[in-house]
């Protein structure tokens, strides 16, 4: 199955999430599903942009008698007559409407007079009220990505409660029993469990995260991970994640055990290097996928198929290609599979993307990963593309 069809079955199978009132400080990195609206005119009255001296200008006199200072924040008594002036700091409300702001740098006070010698047009360094929205002006619009940006707004309007979308839950098993934890130094043929941090880290860093409720280390035993299966936390998590023992080998049990564990297996195998083996499996509104364990394969179908499933579950648009220009000549052994290589791109100087293949062997090849921000699409059958070539290029983040 081609990368694209297998996309498409993904897409058919993962709804949006639920959506739910969440405290700000739980909202960055959702997708907002309901605007965010001003409660009031903003600014919500006229104020200082500048440090200086307020008075009202249509009078066109030259010389204003000093009458007090306003911090923002304040208000005065009583508003200050047409003759007169108050001192006033960014922010403070102009106390009449029609006043204008002289900068401190440009006033000249003299004994308690402030002594005015050009033109001043009202509203001059005043943000008047509601020159940026208007009370009941949408702000935010649903479906944009909650930011830093959109937080601080949401904040500004006292919309503590932004209804966002659920974040998934998912519960990860790594398998095999070759696997032994980072900290432990490997006996006679065995190796590290390198995919469960990756996992971890993906889940954290991708746009559209995934809430990981929990990671375990599961053996070459297919009855026990039905078993597992079918306990919490993976029975409630919207995504079951299983890396490695994806492909058809004796013991390669997630197919197996995703079955009997209720799961209608949608895609079984991918045409596309790496990652051929790969599962994608629906129970209701539980999706599972089976990634291989190959750390390179785990990489690329993660960036390929959960996270698009991340970024549907959140009501978003998956990542899209970008087209770059290949840094350097990349040669390479004509493959029939589409291929998925580790590169670094950035933007170049003409305003368009370059891309540097890195040296990359196998689908074993963790190393190859390091520093690597995206993936060129090497189409089938292509030996050779020369520098400059362009290239469809998935951004990692
Ligand atoms: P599998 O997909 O289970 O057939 O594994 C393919 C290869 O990836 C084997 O060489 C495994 O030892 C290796 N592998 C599987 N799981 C992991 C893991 N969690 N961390 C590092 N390598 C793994
Ligand atoms: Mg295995």
């Amino acid at each position: 199955m081609s990368v694209a069809e297998a996309s498409r079955i993904l897409d058919a199978g993962v709804a949006p999430l639920e959506a739910e009132a969440a405290p700000l400080a739980e909202a960055r990195g959702r997708l907002l599903r309901k605007d965010i609206r001003t409660d009031a005119d903003q600014p919500p009255f006229d104020r200082a942009a500048m440090d200086g001296y307020a008075f009202f200008p249509e009078v066109g006199a030259a010389r204003y008698r000093l009458a007090g200072a306003l911090k923002a924040g304040e208000v005065l008594a009583g508003a200050p007559g047409n003759g007169e002036a108050v001192r006033i700091f960014t922010g403070a409300e102009l106390p009449r409407a029609g006043m204008a702001v002289l900068i401190q740098e440009e006033a000249q006070v003299e004994k308690g007079v402030l002594v005015v010698n050009r033109r001043v047009e009202p509203g001059e360094n005043v943000r008047r009220r509601g020159m940026d929205a208007r009370a009941g002006d949408v702000l935010v619009h649903a479906g944009t990505l909650m930011g830093a940006a959109e937080l601080a707004i949401a904040a500004s309007v006292g919309e503590t409660r932004p209804v966002v979308t659920r974040w998934p839950r998912v519960a990860h098993a790594t398998t095999g029993g070759e696997l032994v934890a980072p900290s432990e130094s490997p006996g006679p043929g065995k190796i590290r469990d390198s995919n469960q941090i990756l996992i971890a880290a993906l889940l954290a860093g991708c746009g559209l995260p995934g809430d990981l409720i929990h990671q375990e280390r599961w053996g070459d035993e297919a009855e026990a991970a039905v078993k597992r299966l079918g306990d919490e936390p993976f029975a409630s998590a919207d995504i079951v994640l299983i890396s490695g023992g994806v492909s058809v080998g004796e013991h390669d049990y997630a197919a197996r055990a995703l079955s009997e564990a209720g799961f209608e297996l949608r895609v079984r195998r991918i045409n596309s290097r790496p990652g051929r083996p790969f599962i994608f499996g629906v129970q209701g509104r539980r999706l599972a996928f089976g990634l291989p364990g190959n750390p390179v394969s785990h990489f690329v179908c993660f960036h390929l198929f959960v996270r698009r499933a991340l970024a549907r579950l959140a009501g978003a648009a998956p990542a899209g290609l970008v087209r770059a220009r290949l840094a350097a000549t990349l040669e390479r052994a004509a493959n029939p599979r589409p291929t998925y290589w580790p590169a670094v791109w950035s933007f170049n100087e003409e305003g368009g993307a370059t891309a540097r293949a890195l040296p990359w062997g196998n689908s074993g090849h963790l190393a190859a990963l390091a520093g690597a921000n995206a993936l060129l699409l090497i189409p089938p059958n292509t030996a050779a593309l020369p520098a400059g070539a362009p290239v469809d290029t998935l951004p990692l983040a």
